[in-house]
């Protein structure tokens, strides 16, 4: 779920998004044959904003505030849903099975959000700390504080840093 949170948040804040690319990335993360329009594309980028703006938080205080706003504003009580025999039971907060994608991806993710809220109690991600890029992450470590989106931004700074020192 963390991977299928930040491939999806920085591949919808992109400014040119691709249907068949986000369409792609569901079904790397399970979803058999999504069916993506344009329009669904368009609402998937404004949940998307919304759930990026939990992991932007600048403390843990203001994430739990942003989840839980979303929560109350997105998501259906809890169930169970099997998809009619062809999945295993697990837990839903959309309306329906059939929900539509924005509604289901917030819907989803909101609940993933505060599972990882709550069992870690800390920030549920950041933004991406190297210049230039914005990026955004879910942290899952429970040593220290992430800062960067992937190795290769990590390094990149790290070797600024070393140049300014140097400087
Ligand atoms: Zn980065």
């Amino acid at each position: 779920m963390a991977e299928r949170t930040t491939d999806l948040l920085n591949a919808l804040a992109e400014e040119d998004v691709d249907v068949r690319r986000i369409a792609a990335l569901f079904a790397e993360h399970g979803e058999t044959d999504p069916d993506l329009t344009s329009e669904d594309v368009g609402a998937l980028r404004e949940v998307a904003v919304e759930l990026r703006h939990v992991l932007a938080a600048p403390t843990l205080d203001q994430a739990a505030q942003r989840v839980n706003a979303l929560l109350a504003r997105e998501t259906h009580p809890l169930r169970l849903s099997d998809h009619g025999g062809t999945h295993p039971w697990h837990l839903h907060v959309d309306s329906d099975d059939e929900a539509p994608w924005d509604e289901w991806f917030v819907a989803s993710t909101s609940l993933f959000l505060v599972r990882l809220i709550s069992e870690r109690r800390r920030r549920p991600g950041g933004v991406c700390a190297a210049h230039a890029c914005d990026r955004v992450f879910v942290d899952t470590a429970h040593g220290g504080t992430r800062r960067f989106c992937s190795r290769r931004c990590a390094t990149r700074a790290r070797v600024a840093a070393h140049r300014r020192d140097r400087a």
